[in-house]
C-alpha cells in the first residue's frame, strides 16, 4: 500500500503580510551574517567590548572609533531593512510540496501559490511538458493570485514504480477512474490488482486535494508540432470527433494551441473570443481515466489549456484569458 508523508511545509493558510514575522526573522539571520562580513571590512570588532560588566570602569573609545562604530551599525541596519524587503518580495509566491510513495517511487505534488483564488485550481501532471510550467509561473507572477500544482517524479510524461518485484508504468492523466487506471497499466506493461489499488489510492489523494470541491479546474498541457493531437482531431472526420460535442476552430490560432472543456458555457465564452476550443461530449466520451472525464462525472468545470511545446507566448495569452474569465465569473 502506498504511504503518504505529511506535506513538507504547510503554509497554505499562512497570512502573507509584507513584513511578516517569519520574513523579519529570516532577514535577521541573513543580515547578521552579511553584517559580520561588512564589519570585517571596516574594523569595528571592538563594538561590543567598550562597556563590559567589568568592575573597573572602561575609558570611552576615541572619537574616530565611535564614528566608525556608528557607521557600522547604520550599515548593518540598512542591510537588515533591505533583506526584509527582499524576503517580502520573494514571498509573493510560496512553494509547498506534498509527497506520496507508490511502491518504491516518490511522487511530489509541488504547489506554487501566488494568492487566494477560491474554488480555482491550476494543475499539471506531465512533467516533460515544461512550457506549461513556465507559462503558469509567469501567469501567477502577473495575476498575483492562484495556485498551480505540478507532478514531479521522473522528468517524463510517464511514471514507473516497483511493487512486489514487478515494475509498472502509467500515464498520470489516465488514473482518475478504475477503468482508465487499469487500461494505462495494461498498455504500458504488467498489471496486478495490487498495483491498480496502489495507483488508485494516489490518484484519489491527488483528486481529492486538487480537484474535488473546486468550481474550476484548469489543466495545462503541451503537445508536439506536426501530427498527434490538434484542434482538428476533434473536428468532423477527425480521430477524436466522437469525443466532442462541439468544436470551434479559429484561423488566428495554430491548430496545436487550443482549449478543451467539459462545460458548454466555457465553450461559448472562449469561442466568442476567437480561440480554438473543444467541448467534450460528456454523455459519450470514452472513460480513459483522464481528469476531464473525472471532472465531468463529478460536476467540476474543467478547462485544459493545451499549447504546442515552445509556444510560451501563446500559452501565456490563453492563461491571461483564463484569468479574465475567473475575474468575471469565478470570483
Ligand atoms: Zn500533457
Amino acid at each position: 500500500m502506498p504511504i503518504f508523508l505529511k506535506p513538507s511545509l504547510s503554509n497554505h493558510t499562512r497570512p502573507r503580510s509584507r513584513f511578516s514575522l517569519q520574513a523579519l526573522r529570516f532577514a535577521s539571520g541573513l543580515s547578521a551574517t552579511i553584517g559580520a562580513r561588512a564589519c570585517t571590512a571596516v574594523p569595528c570588532g571592538s563594538l561590543s567590548l567598550p562597556y563590559t560588566s567589568s568592575a573597573t570602569p572602561q575609558p570611552l573609545p576615541p572619537a574616530n572609533h565611535r564614528r566608525r562604530a556608528a557607521a557600522c551599525w547604520a550599515s548593518l541596519m540598512a542591510a537588515h531593512l533591505l533583506l526584509a524587503l527582499g524576503v517580502a518580495a520573494q514571498s509573493a509566491t510560496t512553494t509547498t510540496t506534498d509527497t506520496a510513495m507508490l511502491g518504491n517511487t516518490t511522487i511530489k505534488f509541488v504547489s506554487t501559490t501566488a494568492g487566494p483564488q477560491a474554488g480555482v485550481q491550476f494543475l499539471h501532471v506531465h512533467q516533460n511538458e515544461a512550457t506549461a510550467v513556465t507559462a503558469a509561473h509567469a501567469m501567477l507572477a502577473r495575476a498575483k493570485k492562484g495556485q498551480f500544482v505540478t507532478w514531479q517524479c521522473q522528468q517524463d510524461r510517464y511514471v514507473q514504480f516497483s511493487l512486489n518485484g514487478q515494475t509498472f508504468k502509467f500515464d498520470p492523466n489516465r488514473i482518475y477512474t478504475d477503468a482508465g487506471a487499469t487500461a494505462t497499466l495494461k498498455s504500458n506493461g504488467p498489471f496486478t490488482p495490487q498495483a491498480l489499488a496502489a495507483l488508485r489510492t494516489v490518484a484519489q489523494r491527488f483528486a481529492s486535494q486538487y480537484a474535488n470541491g473546486k468550481r474550476l479546474v484548469v489543466a495545462l498541457h503541451n503537445n508536439t508540432d506536426a501530427g498527434g493531437l490538434t484542434i482538428n482531431s476533434y473536428a468532423k472526420n477527425g480521430d477524436y470527433a466522437a469525443e466532442a460535442e462541439a468544436v470551434n476552430i479559429s484561423k488566428k490560432w495554430d491548430e496545436d494551441d487550443f482549449f478543451y472543456t467539459t462545460n458548454r458555457h466555457l465553450f461559448q465564452y472562449f469561442a466568442q473570443k476567437g480561440f480554438n476550443i473543444v467541448l467534450q461530449n460528456n454523455a459519450t466520451v470514452t472513460d480513459d481515466g483522464s481528469l476531464s472525464v473525472y471532472a465531468a462525472k463529478n460536476g467540476i468545470h474543467y478547462l485544459n489549456v493545451e499549447a504546442q511545446h515552445g509556444h510560451l507566448k501563446q500559452q501565456q495569452k490563453m492563461l491571461q484569458a483564463v484569468q479574465q474569465l475567473i475575474a468575471e465569473q469565478y470570483r
